[in-house]
């Protein structure tokens, strides 16, 4: 008997099967994963390799010594990498403004006048309108009482801006209902003497009328060119309870804007310039008319020329090539909506600008793997080899899937890409990796939500959201409601929360159920339905995605609640039936690789 270890280094993920090879049958004895330990394909994947290959020896309650060899995937010889810009910079160069929410802004409608300090409040006269700012070192009471008093000089007060959370504490102590925004924090930087607006909606409704370019217009008596120039600052403002806007001097900010720039796709026979402002779809179809593709480039000095710059470094960095010797094989490109600061905003203000999204794919000069298994050997003593290609190896393991028969497709969703492969009834093996997967999808989920922390993003992916309605009812991603007999966990009330191995963790995030979920579905579609369209028409033997009949999602991102299901519809479409895979019946989509390597060996 001989004990064969298949071990799957992927990007993210190393996984190992194990079985035992009696009189030319394979018997399967465990399997186990663990994280990849660095870059795919360098010895820093050992430590990893050890430690997976430790877990299934003890769960086939064996010493690691009785491995007799020990077969690596020949990892394929493509790395990705992804960036994000927005299509444009906008820089608002007319007004200054404050849009943020904050949670309870007091008064209402909306106010127009002069700003001055509430310092100045004694020197105030008679018929003019003021917006008055109220800093923290002024306490709600004396804010109230000096407003009081001017308004019995009739001084003709429109609204307040206040840098203490005391909106509502003001407007309870005075006589008049004006608009008062709270909460900013940087109140010092307001220009006084310009001409201010304030709005405040009632509660549960939107402003209406500085969320509008023509209302804003209206208030600041701007030109036709003028208007033009705040539209991105009303857009900012849309769905706000509360704004402020201020008229700044011309000149204060000037405007700079970078262009978003052409991106360069050079194909076999012909080369096609796109503007990355037509948006991601223009550019999957422009990449289908030149493909296959040698090389992709974006025009110096622009927003893309940045982004692929950046790409080819990274990639450079990891493979120890010239950043000229990169040459980018595949690309995806996805649509954003991405939070951009506002220049000269003074409370962290930020509107959703449009944006790409692109994930690339470049094909290295053999990943060194010989060092890899040379490296196991030396640290463990075992036999290691260098065996079978990726794709032919997840077919193999995909095809243990029961009720599965050749032929077959598979689509592998990982990390960084996701990988098609067929096998035809007579064993021709064609395979395809297609830029961007799971890490794409965290990426596009970060940027829209406004996380900033990618490890949350992949939380968000993977578990189920629900809302705290009160302390007992929950509601679910899907809009059905749960009840509890006892009161939940004062802390998650009122919060959006992951359902996490059966816990509720609350998130820190200022988003709607709806918005969460939204962003997430689209972010899972646009990635991974696309890339299995189009890696299914690069493998099907005819061209035509319609001459494939049967699918087997493999791969750890074929384990998400939602990516199987969205699949499923999309190809539907064309007629394909799909479905995860089950590695020899009982792994779930995990483990092919790691299976196909076991399985062929043969002695
Ligand atoms: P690789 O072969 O590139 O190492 P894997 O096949 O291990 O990749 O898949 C890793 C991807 O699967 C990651 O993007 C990870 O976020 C995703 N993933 C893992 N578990 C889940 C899950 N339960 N739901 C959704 N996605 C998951
Ligand atoms: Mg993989």
């Amino acid at each position: 008997m001989k004990i064969i270890a298949g071990v799957d280094i992927g990007n993210s993920t190393t996984e190992v099967a194990l079985g035992a090879f009696i009189q030319g049958k394979i018997y399967f004895l465990s399997s186990a994963l663990t994280r990849t330990t660095g870059i795919k394909g360098t010895v820093d994947n050992v430590a990893g390799i050890k430690i997976a290959l430790e877990k299934a020896a003890v769960k086939a309650g064996r010493p690691l010594q009785d491995i007799s060899l020990v077969r690596l995937n020949e990892a394929a010889p493509v790395i990705g990498d992804l960036a994000m810009e927005t299509v444009t910079e906008t820089i608002i160069t007319e007004s200054t403004m404050i849009g943020h929410n904050p949670s309870t802004p007091g008064g209402l409608g909306l106010g127009v006048g002069i700003l001055r300090s509430i310092e100045d409040i004694d020197f105030l006269e008679a018929g003019e309108s003021y917006i008055l700012t109220v800093p923290k070192s002024v306490d709600f009471e004396t804010a109230a009482r000096r407003i009081e008093s001017a308004f019995s000089r009739n001084i003709d007060i429109r609204g307040l801006v206040v840098q203490n959370n005391d909106a509502v504490l003001i407007a309870n102590r005075i006589s008049k209902k004006i608009p008062i925004v709270d909460e900013v924090r940087d109140l010092h930087l307001l220009p006084l003497g310009v001409k201010a607006a304030v709005e405040v909606a009632e509660p549960g409704r939107v402003i209406e009328v500085l969320s509008d370019p023509y209302g804003i217009a209206g208030v600041f008596n701007l030109s036709p060119q003028e208007t033009k120039l705040v539209i991105p600052i009303a857009r900012a403002l849309i769905g706000n309870r509360s704004a402020v806007i201020l008229r700044t001097p011309k000149g204060d900010v000037t405007e700079r804007k970078i262009p978003a720039g052409k991106i360069q796709l050079q194909g076999r026979k012909n080369i096609i310039s796109i503007d990355i402002n037509e948006g991601a779809e223009k550019i999957m179809a422009a990449l289908k008319e030149v493909e296959p593709l040698l090389d992709a480039n974006g025009e110096p000095g622009t927003n893309v020329g940045g982004m692929t710059q950046r790409i080819r470094q990274v990639m450079a960095g990891l493979t120890g090539q010239k950043p000229e010797e990169i040459h980018i094989k595949d690309l995806l490109a996805v649509d954003v909506s991405i939070p951009q600061k506002v220049k000269g905003g003074i409370a962290g203000e930020f509107f959703m600008e449009s944006g790409v999204a692109l994930a690339a794919m470049v094909q290295t000069s053999r990943v060194p793997m010989d060092a890899v298994a040379r490296k196991l050997a030396e640290e463990t003593g075992l036999e290691v080899e260098i065996a079978g290609v990726e794709a032919n190896m997840a077919i193999l393991g995909a095809l243990t899937t029961p009720g599965t028969d050749k032929p077959l497709a598979i689509v592998d969703l990982g990390s960084g890409s996701t990988d098609a492969a067929i096998i035809t009834a007579d064993n021709q093996i064609t395979s395809v990796h297609c830029a961007g997967a799971g890490d794409m999808v965290n990426m596009l989920i970060n940027c829209e939500l406004g996380l900033n922390d990618m490890s949350l993003a992949e939380e968000i992916k993977i578990h189920p959201l629900a809302k705290v309605e009160n302390l007992f009812q929950l509601r679910m991603q899907d809009g059905s409601i749960q009840f509890f007999d006892k009161p939940l966990d004062p802390k998650v009330f009122g919060k959006l929360v992951l359902l996490k191995d059966g816990e509720m963790v609350p998130l820190e995030i200022n988003h709607s159920l709806e918005k969460v979920c939204h962003v997430r579905r689209k972010a899972k579609r646009k990635v991974f339905l696309e890339n299995t369209i189009r890696s299914l028409q690069k493998i099907s033997p005819t061209g035509n995605i319609r001459h494939i009949e049967y699918v087997v999602m493999v791969g750890g991102s074929a384990l998400d609640l939602e990516v199987a299901g969205i699949i499923a519809d999309g190809l539907n479409e064309f007629g394909i039936v799909v479905g995860k895979g089950n590695i020899r019946g009982q792994e779930g989509p995990r483990n092919a690789v790691a299976t196909g390597l076991v399985l062929s060996y043969s002695g």
